[in-house]
């Protein structure tokens, strides 16, 4: 057995001494992912998948809750639509893969493989809304996208990645900011109840928001290395696109105005947070409502073999209805061997279950964040599973918030400020006075850019930068 834990710690590098090499280890030993022949893309495996999938059930719902329905677009969005809206094109112009060919004939038009669909999915909104009566168009696609990187990681970074991507239309300017603050109280959700990732919440600064859009909300969590990842982002984007596409409506008073649109989106990126966030050097470790197996269940069979696989298949037949569980009853693998395997793949509890445990009507319950072996009765097992799950969940949530909160610090003055990012890195709350030449200035002197302002903010003080009052407070980071 020790052989076995040497071996599986060999393949994956240290946390907290090469992050980066530990990250694309896990990824590729879980077998989240694999990296395909086409540069700049991932294969996303089942268990990866199945964690996008479980994201994606969890969200679909709320979105169906809250009066969305599912539509599906082109992939390809003509040349012309994509300069419409101006400052829209400049920012994804880099990236955007072109179609230049259909077979060997050249196109009279170029088209883009989507970077995002908003250039795409308002020509159809200038066709089916024509009145008030036709508002509000709740809508979004589940998908994939495609932004040309130049440097690229599992998860965090590829060329093509898969998301969802609301896009709504509105009546009034309070109901699209309205639309816009339910989608990131349901992400915030997603990401703090579900994934026990904690965020901090608000709006992007100007000089950070969606190209094309009035402003950006955005939901940052900080990763183990302190660097911040946007987890997502929920964009109002005021009559910029509707002006641009022509989208009007005859309104209540009889006076034609432009609508009023939003955009959301989160992406697999999330599978990549989840596996920085809670992993450690054995590997992956899930917090239960996302776990695609939640517990497993290791025979030890010694010399009853027929009877302890029957206690064993009964067990995982009663937990079915509490649990996403699997029996491993594969005969080529030690239970030692299979011990690290599931710790490994960040399955959240493991029961065993050996001749003198199906003597006494009884189980071993081992849980993947540690602490003492638990003797956990059959009679009743459902209620002690579940409980346990709820406990491992809290234990991810709270070992995030105070981590969070650890590397979370107020400073007054650029040398602080300078101090902070050299040292200890994480979020940096400053007051700024609004002036882009004081966030250009942080910039260049720190390396860390500006990842939120809060939503309940309240600013006081001076801007570091220059002593003028503070107009917001904004949290600053290194980011992905
Ligand atoms: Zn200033």
């Amino acid at each position: 057995m020790a052989t076995d834990a040497q071996a599986f710690v060999k393949e994956i590098p240290s946390k907290s001494e090469q992050f980066s090499e530990w990250y694309t280890a896990v990824c590729l030993k879980a077998e989240l992912a694999d990296y395909s022949p086409v540069r700049g893309c991932m294969v996303v495996r089942p268990y990866g998948y199945a964690l996008w999938e479980n994201m994606q059930r969890w969200l679909d719902d709320r979105f169906k809750a809250t009066g969305h329905v599912t539509a599906y677009f082109p992939l390809f969005v003509p040349e012309a639509f994509l300069k419409k809206e101006a400052e829209h094109v400049e920012g994804f112009a880099p990236q955007v893969a072109w179609v230049t060919h259909g077979g060997d004939e050249k196109l009279a038009e170029r088209l883009a493989v989507r970077p995002t669909s908003e250039a795409i999915i308002m020509p159809m909104y200038a066709r089916w809304i024509q009145s008030y009566r036709d508002l509000p168009v709740l809508l979004l696609q589940w998908c994939s996208v495609v932004r040309w990187e130049k440097a690229t990681r599992l998860f965090l970074r590829t060329a093509e990645f898969l998301w969802h991507e609301g896009h709504t239309a509105h009546a009034t300017s309070e109901e699209a900011d309205a639309e816009c603050r339910t989608i990131l109280e349901i992400y915030r959700q997603l990401l703090e109840d579900v994934l026990a990732i904690p965020v901090l919440v608000g709006k992007k600064p100007p000089s950070e928001k969606f190209a094309g859009g009035d402003w950006t909300y955005t939901l940052e969590a900080l990763m183990p290395d302190r660097q911040a990842i946007q987890a997502g982002t929920s964009h109002f984007l005021g009559q910029n696109f509707a002006k641009a596409f022509g989208v009007k409506f005859l309104d209540r008073d009889n006076v034609e105005k432009p609508v009023w649109t939003t955009s959301w989106a989160v992406t697999t990126r999330l599978v990549g947070s989840l596996v920085m966030a809670h992993g450690d050097d054995r590997g992956l470790a899930l917090p239960p409502r996302i776990a695609p197996i939640q517990v497993v269940i290791v025979p030890i069979p010694g010399k009853e073999r027929e009877k302890v696989l029957a206690a064993a298949r009964a067990l995982a037949e009663r937990l079915k209805a509490v649990a996403r569980v699997r029996l491993d009853d594969r005969d080529e693998y030690t239970p030692g061997w299979k011990f690290n395997d599931w710790e490994m793949r960040g399955v959240p509890l493991r029961l065993e279950i050996g001749p003198r445990d199906v003597a006494a009507n009884q189980a071993v319950l081992v849980r993947r964040t540690g602490g003492p072996k638990a003797t956990v009765a059959i009679e009743g097992v459902e209620q002690a599973v579940a409980r346990a799950l709820d406990e491992v969940q809290g234990e991810y949530y709270a070992r995030g918030k105070a981590f969070l909160d650890e590397h979370t610090l107020s400073v007054a003055t650029m040398e602080a400020l300078e101090e902070a990012m050299r040292e200890r890195r994480g979020f940096v709350r400053t007051n700024w006075c609004g002036d882009q030449a004081c966030e250009d200035a942080i910039r260049a002197r720190t390396g860390a850019s500006p990842r939120v302002i809060p939503l309940d903010d309240r600013p006081q003080g001076a801007c570091l930068v220059c002593g003028r009052p503070s107009t917001a407070t904004v949290y600053y980071a290194r980011a992905y």
